[in-house]
């Protein structure tokens, strides 16, 4: 009697072949280690990072997710396993929102201009999160300040109503 290897598709003699399991054959020990190694792959990469639509997290994963592929990174490339715990703990830790580490991470790349892909080094995105938070929430206070202090100008001035962009999709709410 023969059964197929559940990596390879091989068929082989079932007296020969690895089983796992109720149903699973291996013909060798490297196809067992292959398959694991899928696996758990794609378990870490996929299955565990996506919370729910819609939440400040949600957001900041999307961010992440973005960038990771704007540098040229597959989102089966992105070590989620990783990011999810150095999240976990800004938050608990640090005390930092999620929103303060999306707008400190799009701080960071945008108008510091920092390099924080680089595969070179361990880690990831969030590496410099903690030096940076302070200065990002300062610039978003300043950022504030001076669309508060333009709104008045305009209004005085021009007596002309500007009317405010309210769209959550574009600027979505920032907590520090
Ligand atoms: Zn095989």
């Amino acid at each position: 009697m023969t059964v197929k290897c559940r990596y390879c598709g091989k068929d082989i003699d079932k007296e020969l072949a690895i089983k796992v399991g109720q149903r699973t054959y291996y013909c060798s020990d490297e196809c067992r280690e292959m398959a694991d190694h899928k696996r758990n792959h794609s378990k870490q990469s996929t299955v565990n990072f996506k919370p729910q639509q819609g939440t400040a997290r949600r957001e900041l994963t999307d961010l992440i997710q973005k960038y990771y592929n704007e540098a040229g990174y597959r989102d089966d490339e992105i070590n989620w396993q990783l990011i999810g715990s150095q999240i976990k703990n800004l938050v608990s830790n640090f005390g930092y929102k999620y929103s303060g580490i999306r707008y400190c991470l799009w701080y960071m790349i945008e108008v510091v201009e920092k390099r924080l892909i680089d595969d070179s080094y361990g880690g990831s995105i969030l590496n410099l999160v903690p030096y940076e938070y302070k200065n990002a929430e300062i610039y978003w206070r300043q950022q504030q300040e001076l669309k508060k202090a333009f709104r008045e100008f305009q209004g005085h001035n021009k007596r002309k109503i500007i009317k405010p962009h309210t769209s959550r999709k574009h600027y979505p709410s920032v907590d520090f």
